[in-house]
């Protein structure tokens, strides 16, 4: 997802938005009535939602809700459209710890409703008679510890004035706001009015239906998504936000201190936009805008349709990490048009993406930097496979079993980087040409629709194999999806991506000294694959000529600091650890904060009193779902 944009000052800003988001969204894909399909196999059984779709589902879901950042909750109504099986008598909706005040009918008339047994990965079912009644009216809260959102004070943003507010609804957080059947598998379509103080103000992730509007302190802010989405993908976030136009349909929101600089890492959107166009057919979703959330934003990117959330981490100054836009961008399509039925499947949102990440990164930077990242994803997935319990460990599957489980236990590189070594694997024996074809049309074939794995591998074999049995012996489709490992077929790394980086990495394993010519004229791509590969254990002086040769403690490009940060802490170097500090106290993005911070933790002597104070000090701007897992640590005692 991405988000975009404004001018400076308050009134500019009501204007901008205006420009930017506020067309009305083009009319949904099939005919008016239509509702998005329902996949009805037992491929399509979610396991981490109550609902009943088949019985009764929501069709459509209109929020009216005021942002209280004091008391840190949302409140207000949620209206929801129900589809209903005849005689059906009850609909169920996922609700992890909503205060839940009243449900009645359109009329008002009250109805009977239960909240069941809270399970702590799910939340409860929320059980609500129906009767005749196909419109019900929920009025409630979220709770202030809700995982869904982060609730931050004006001292952690960028502008220090005023406080933030975004919420992350990937897997299953957004039943913590929003009373709904929580299942991507269910798509919906949504409309919201959301009331936030003057002068905040509040974008989703939705064509903007109206101008804001200020009453009495507060300032209100209408959007309208008419395509039925998943629900996970309805998001909001609010704050002092300025917009500017990064293209005809692109810009950018962030605080307005970080305006020109996500602008200008950003300004390559509207060319990814219409490279990703070329490949998958036309964007659908009429704006292509971001937000630059906080540094606490505990994801690279969040594909929230019409408007991505981003880290700023991925702003290096030289758009040497915007590859991070295409990933989201690409999401448009796998994920946003055909959306896994079920997390069971996240491959088939991520893996896809992966594949469609790399093939726009090579039509605007070139094949090089392209095979450079498919290396970089390749190690990535050797190293995942590594720790899942190798070849044949469960987890190491692309369709998996999440049974009792988190969907985020799948949020691995196998999803992403086995799922795109898997399409690669096809183009290559398949040829470009005819894979491109097939891709496009499978987009096209599945739109607004949830997919399987079992119905992507149907729709290839209908579409792309034809009947053509040596074709499918050869790509050994069925391995690929059901099996752990890595199938003989992938298709290795190309050894000449990184020759340099890789002759160095060898040299300096001798003994040779930190060649600072090289790194100077080296990539990131190739900085992060020498760090990498180098061997995990290092003696102190030869981490200390790393550091004066390359100024890696104060190196300001967040994925090459984290490799080096890596490097250090796998090896107790003291010195990097006021560079850690900084590190882990200035941002908090999952993917950073995690490894370092276990890693230190796992190291009674050297590393647990170092990962105590750190982690006191960050906690506080680590989202939820970061310091859901890191307290599990017990570092505070
Ligand atoms: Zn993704």
């Amino acid at each position: 997802m991405n988000l975009r944009l404004c001018a400076a000052g308050a009134a500019a800003l009501i204007v901008s938005a205006c420009q930017a988001s506020n067309q009305p969204a083009p009319p949904p894909p099939s005919d008016d009535s239509a509702i998005a399909p329902i996949l009805t196999g037992a491929d399509a059984i979610d396991i981490h939602s109550y609902a009943k779709p088949l019985e009764a589902r929501v069709t459509h879901v209109a929020l009216d809700l005021a942002v209280d950042f004091t008391a840190k909750r949302v409140g207000g109504t949620a209206t929801l459209d129900v589809d209903a099986k005849p005689g059906t008598k009850q609909i169920i909706l996922d609700d992890k710890g909503l205060e839940i005040e009243s449900i009645a009918d359109a009329s008002g008339k009250p109805l009977d409703y239960t909240v069941g047994a809270v399970d702590p990965i799910l939340g409860a079912p929320l059980a609500i008679t129906l009767g005749e009644a196909r419109r019900i009216v929920i009025k409630y809260k979220s709770a202030p510890d809700s995982e869904a959102l982060q609730w931050l004070t004006p001292e952690q943003t960028a502008g220090k004035k005023y406080p933030y507010l975004f919420s992350q609804g990937e897997s299953i957080n957004n039943r913590g706001w929003i009373p709904t059947q929580d299942s991507p598998g269910i798509r919906q379509s949504w409309e919201a009015k959301i009331s936030v103080p003057a002068p905040l103000t509040a974008v989703m992730s939705a064509p903007k239906a109206a101008e804001p509007l200020t009453q009495g302190g507060m300032r209100s802010f209408t959007y309208r998504m008419d395509y039925p989405v998943a629900p996970y993908l309805i998001a909001i976030a609010v704050g002092d936000l300025q917009f500017r136009d990064l293209g005809p349909r692109t810009g950018v929101w962030t605080e307005p201190s970080m305006l020109d600089a996500a602008a200008a890492e950003l300004s390559d959107t509207e060319k990814m936009v219409s490279a990703a166009e070329a490949l998958y057919g036309p964007y659908r979703w009429d704006r292509y805008d971001m937000i630059v959330l906080p540094p606490s934003f505990p994801l690279g990117g969040m594909e929230n349709p019409t408007l991505t959330f981003l880290t700023p981490t991925f702003i290096a100054g030289d758009k040497s990490l915007v590859s991070l836009v295409a990933h989201e961008l690409a999401h448009s399509w796998s994920g946003n048009l055909a959306t896994n039925a079920t997390w069971a499947d996240f491959w088939l949102n991520e893996g896809m993406t992966t594949y469609a990440q790399s093939r726009i990164v090579e039509s605007l930077y070139g094949p090089r930097v392209a095979q450079q990242q498919i290396a970089l994803g390749i190690d990535a997935l050797d190293k995942t496979i590594a720790e899942n319990g190798g070849p044949t460990g469960a987890d190491t599957r692309l369709h998996l079993s999440l049974d009792k489980r988190s969907p985020d236990d799948g949020l691995t590189d196998i999803a992403y980087e086995k799922g795109a070594a898997f399409l690669r694997m096809i183009e290559a024996n398949v040829g470009r040409e005819r894979f491109d074809a097939f891709l496009k049309g499978y987009f096209e074939r599945n739109s607004f629709k949830p997919v399987s794995s079992k119905i992507f591998l149907a729709d290839l074999r209908a579409n792309l194999v034809k009947g053509d049995a040596a074709m499918e012996s050869k790509l050994k489709l069925d391995e690929w999806v059901y099996q752990p490992g890595l199938p003989s077929n992938a298709i290795p790394a190309d050894p000449k991506a990184f020759a340099e980086s890789d002759a160095a990495v060898a040299a300096f394993a001798k003994g040779a000294a930190p060649d600072t010519a090289a790194w100077g004229r080296w990539t990131t791509d190739e900085r992060l694959r020498f760090l990498n590969r180098l061997p995990r254990k290092q003696p102190t002086p030869r981490l200390a000529a790393l550091d004066s040769g390359f100024g890696l403690n104060a190196v300001r490009n967040s994925e090459v600091r984290f490799a080096w940060l890596d490097l250090a802490v796998a090896n107790h170097y003291q010195p990097a650890v006021p560079s850690l500090e900084e590190f882990l106290t200035m941002q908090g993005r999952r993917k950073f904060i995690r490894p370092l911070i276990t890693a230190l933790a796992a190291d009674p002597a050297w590393g647990r009193p170092i990962a105590a104070r750190i982690y006191a000090k960050g906690r506080p701007i680590y989202h939820p779902m970061v310091t859901g897992e890191l307290d599990k640590l017990k570092l505070g005692g």
